[in-house]
């Protein structure tokens, strides 16, 4: 489940968006302030955050320059909203980091289909859409992993938590996830698991993978930590 971190400080516009997107299957966290949402931010990192634009206190502006200096929350998916109309602003918000841009009042549709956007561009692991690479097929909706061999599809038994590993892999091939990444990303929690925990996945990640010949694309990034790289005959794919 995509998890929305909503910020607004208009209560009745905060519960608006949020019953919208708990009944589009979104688990909504709720923060009224940029102190509230930082707090937020740092105990769970979220799959994106909708960003009131004029907040009590630090304006929800600065709370998203902020975010895209840090290394921990720079890729974060961030729409701005806003009552503001006018184009400068749009530009400013975006310059500022955002990736998208709604101006009250918008509609719950246009809501979900920004949401949507903004998410199958920068962390399609958050969507239902199923992957294929290398031949490797996952999919979230059915929850399977299967592999065609022999013209037989063949599927792979997987855990949870190794599902959930590859998906995210899977969903962003070619980059390397430190440990702290992935625990964040995958786990959800950068502080209360040793990092050592992603390496135990890993392995048993391989070890799922090994009987369709896939255990390779899983690959260690020497002080760096892992991706899961694309097989060179799946390139132009
Ligand atoms: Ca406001």
């Amino acid at each position: 489940m995509s998890r929305v971190l909503v910020v607004e400080d208009e209560s009745a516009i905060a519960e608006l968006v949020a019953l919208n997107l708990r009944h589009s299957g979104y688990e909504v966290i709720l923060a009224a302030t940029a102190d509230e949402a930082q707090a937020a931010v740092d105990r769970v990192l979220p799959d994106l955050v909708l960003l009131d634009w004029m907040l009590p206190g630090q304006s929800g502006l600065q709370l998203a320059k902020r975010w895209r200096t840090q290394a921990r929350t720079r890729e974060l998916p961030v729409i701005m909203l806003t009552a503001r109309n006018e184009e400068v602003d749009k530009i400013v918000g975006l310059d500022a980091g955002a990736d998208d841009y709604l101006t009250k009042p918008f509609s719950p549709k246009e809501l979900l289909a920004r949401i949507r956007a903004v998410l199958r561009r920068k962390a399609p692991e958050a969507l239902d859409a199923a992957i294929d690479i290398g031949g490797l097929r996952l999919d979230p909706a059915t929850h399977r992993v299967t592999r065609v061999v022999d013209e037989h599809p063949r599927e792979v038994k997987i855990g949870p938590t190794e599902f959930r590993l590859l998906h995210f892999l899977m969903a962003h091939p070619e980059r390397v996830h430190s440990r702290a990444q992935l625990l964040d990303r995958v786990w959800g929690d950068h502080v209360f698991i040793e990092e050592r925990t992603v390496d135990v996945h890993i392995k048993r990640l391989r070890e799922a993978l090994l009987p369709v010949d896939c255990a390779s694309l899983i690959e260690t990034v020497r002080g760096s930590g892992y991706r899961l790289a694309r097989p060179v005959d799946s390139l132009a794919g």
